[in-house]
C-alpha cells in the first residue's frame, strides 16, 4: 500500500472519529440541557408542594363545614332574636306576652351567646390554615408559570438540536462511506462495543476517548503501529489511531 492511501486511510478514519464524537457532543447537549435539570428540580419542588397542599385541604375542609355550620346555627339564632325583638317592641303586646317573650328572649341570647363563641372558635381554628392555603398557592404559582416557560424552550432547543443530530448524522454516514470497507467494519464493531465511537487517539499516552494511560508496553506497541497494524485500546477496545 503506498503511502498516499494510507495517509487517505486515516483521514477517512479520523473524519469518522470525529463525526461521531460531534454526534455525541450534540446529542449530550440535547439530553443535558440545564433547562431540563431546572425542570426537573421544579417539578420535585411542585411535587412536594402538591403533597403539602392535599395534606392542609384535608386539615381545611372539615374546619370550613364547621365554621359554615357555627355560622349558619349562630344565624339562625340571630333571626329568632331579631324577630323577637321585633315583637318585643310591638305596642299590642300585652304584659303577660311580654313576659312569655322576654323570658324567651333571654333564652334566645344564652343561646346566641354560645353558639357565636362556637363561631368565633371555629373561625379562629380554619382561618390560620386558609392562610397557609393562600400563601401556598402563590407561592407556587410563579412555579407553575416558570415550569410552562421551560418546557416550552426545552421543546424548541430539543427540537433544533434533533434537526441537527439528523443532518450530523447524514453526513457522518458520506464520511463513513469514504473509509475502506475493512476498515469501517472494524470500526463499527468497535463502535458498537463503545457505545459511541470505533476509534481514538493516543494524546499524551493516554487514551484520548476513555481516559486509560497505556502502560509503557502498549504504548511502545501503539508507537510502532500503522494503519495496516492498529493496535485496540486495552481498556476501551477502540482502535487506536497509529501515531
Ligand atoms: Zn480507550
Amino acid at each position: 500500500m503506498c503511502e498516499t492511501q494510507k495517509v487517505n486511510e486515516r483521514e477517512t478514519l479520523e473524519a469518522l472519529l470525529d463525526a461521531d464524537r460531534w454526534i455525541d457532543r450534540v446529542c449530550a447537549q440535547r439530553d443535558h440541557l440545564p433547562e431540563a435539570a431546572e425542570l426537573l428540580e421544579l417539578e420535585d419542588r411542585l411535587r412536594t408542594m402538591a403533597n403539602t397542599l392535599r395534606t392542609l385541604e384535608a386539615i381545611r375542609v372539615p374546619l370550613a363545614h364547621a365554621f359554615e355550620d357555627a355560622t349558619a346555627q349562630a344565624d339562625t339564632l340571630r333571626r329568632r332574636r331579631d324577630a323577637l325583638a321585633v315583637r318585643l317592641a310591638a305596642p299590642s303586646s300585652n304584659a303577660k306576652e311580654l313576659t312569655v317573650l322576654d323570658t324567651e328572649m333571654k333564652h334566645l341570647s344564652e343561646l346566641l351567646s354560645g353558639a357565636e363563641d362556637s363561631e368565633v372558635l371555629a373561625l379562629l381554628e380554619v382561618e390560620p390554615v386558609e392562610a397557609e392555603v393562600v400563601e401556598l398557592k402563590a407561592s407556587a404559582a410563579p412555579l407553575v408559570e416558570r415550569r410552562s416557560s421551560l418546557r416550552a424552550v426545552i421543546e424548541e432547543l430539543q427540537g433544533t438540536l434533533n434537526e441537527e443530530i439528523q443532518a450530523l448524522r447524514e453526513s457522518r454516514e458520506e464520511a463513513a462511506a469514504r473509509v475502506p470497507e475493512n476498515l469501517r467494519a472494524r470500526y463499527e464493531s468497535a463502535r458498537k462495543r463503545s457505545g459511541s465511537t470505533g476509534a481514538a487517539r493516543v494524546v499524551d499516552g493516554r487514551c484520548d476517548a476513555c481516559r486509560m494511560a497505556l502502560s509503557p508496553l502498549d504504548f511502545d506497541r501503539w508507537r510502532a503501529t500503522t494503519m495496516l497494524t492498529m493496535s485496540d485500546c486495552p481498556e476501551c477496545g477502540r482502535m487506536l489511531i497509529p501515531c
